[in-house]
């Protein structure tokens, strides 16, 4: 019999999220119960169940920033056990088998990776997200969460940490870099942090000065007021690299502008709407314009040790269940420092 479990959730896209319940599968040979504590709010979540990236079906519980603890393991799992303190992200299975899975590249998977939510899985049932009191995951999709990252503060870096972590790495940032970031939001200031750990020099591009003192205190050495008329014209030719996270479309002209010859500009912000690129904005620099999406879960362990050893942790405000409708109108104004993290024992 699978578990019933308290969560909140949505039935349609224009309604409010409010307390509903789901079911949890048995916990079979090779799957994890945990025990949610802490779940992120990912911008993500909110396209998602407003039904901005296509439709989905209802009810629909969100939420890909998970952390907690074991409280059951099938019996073959060797990786985790009751009482470990773990973490899950965007993604619970993968098919295991085509070349990108067996490279270590399940997020890439042939059939797709099966996300957290909204996804359908090997059973046949909807996933259903992080805001809740317990998940079942294969043990495979299952983070071990070291200890000394702060656990009302660690959620976050399951998303926002590793979809940063990701291109930063894939595209060489380490001393002599010089990265832009571009949106200081939920997934902005972890790229600020996990840069500045990798040694490069980093500049903040943000739409006004409200959260220069935050840029700076994070290590960038540099914060640009975007929306100051001619701030991108001056930077021309600066950077290496820029991680573009904002959620909504951008002239990403001005943006190539920035760029030094041969540098990438690496969007990982994901608005439904085109994002328009001029050829010359590309050709005449020998640009790239690239895209990145979370990343594997070796790479996310990775991730988590890499912010362990450089006391890394998001910055995060702690809400109860009933306050998600009002964290998530604050996201939509910027109204987030920078992270809102769910205490799931309130739901
Ligand atoms: P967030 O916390 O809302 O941060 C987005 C930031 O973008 C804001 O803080 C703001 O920064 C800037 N911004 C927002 N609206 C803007 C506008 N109209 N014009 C210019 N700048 C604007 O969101 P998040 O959770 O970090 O997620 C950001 C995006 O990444 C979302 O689209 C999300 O779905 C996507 N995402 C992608 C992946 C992936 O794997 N590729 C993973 C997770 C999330 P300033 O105030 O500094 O300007
Ligand atoms: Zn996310």
């Amino acid at each position: 019999m699978p578990t019933i479990v308290k969560a909140y959730g949505a039935h349609s896209a224009t309604d409010k999220l409010v307390p509903l319940e789901i079911e949890r599968r048995d916990v079979g040979p090779h799957d994890v119960m945990i025990a949610i504590r802490y779940a992120g709010v990912c911008h993500s979540d909110i396209h998602t169940i407003r039904g901005e990236w296509g439709p989905i079906a209802y009810p629909q519980v969100v939420g890909h920033e998970i952390v907690g603890e074991v409280t059951e393991i099938g019996a073959e799992v060797a990786s985790h056990s009751v009482g470990d303190r773990v973490g899950v992200g965007c993604m619970v299975n993968s098919c295991g088998q085509c070349s990108y899975c067996l490279d270590g590249n399940e997020h890439y998977c042939e059939k797709g990776a099966i996300d957290t939510y909204t996804a359908t899985d090997v059973d046949g049932t909807i996933t259903q997200g992080g805001y809740a009191t317990h998940v079942v995951v294969d043990e495979g999709f299952v983070l071990r969460m070291p200890e000394s990252i702060p656990y009302e503060q660690a959620a976050p870096l399951l998303c926002a940490g590793i979809t940063t972590y990701s291109p930063l790495a894939r595209w060489g940032t380490g001393p002599g870099t010089k990265v832009a970031v571009v949106g200081m939001g939920g997934l902005g200031h972890m790229a600020v942090k996990i840069a500045v750990a990798m040694g490069a020099d980093v500049t903040v591009l943000s739409r006004t000065l409200s959260k220069r003192d935050d840029a700076l205190a994070f290590g960038a050495t540099a914060h640009i007021a975007t929306g100051e008329e001619g701030a991108l014209r001056e930077l021309k030719r600066s950077f290496d690299l820029i991680i573009n996270t904002v959620s909504a479309p951008l002239d990403m002209n001005a943006y190539l502008a920035t760029l030094k010859p041969q540098g990438t500009l690496v969007n990982v912000g994901a608005p439904p709407e085109p994002l328009p690129v001029q050829v010359f904005s590309l050709i005449g620099g020998g640009k790239s314009f690239a895209g990145s999406n979370i990343g594997s879960i070796k790479e996310t362990q990775e991730m988590l040790d890499f912010c362990a050893e450089h006391s890394i942790a998001p910055e995060t405000e702690l809400i109860p269940a009933d306050a998600i409708n009002e964290a998530y109108d604050r996201v939509l104004s910027s109204d987030v420092r920078y992270r809102f993290v769910i205490d799931t024992a309130t739901i």
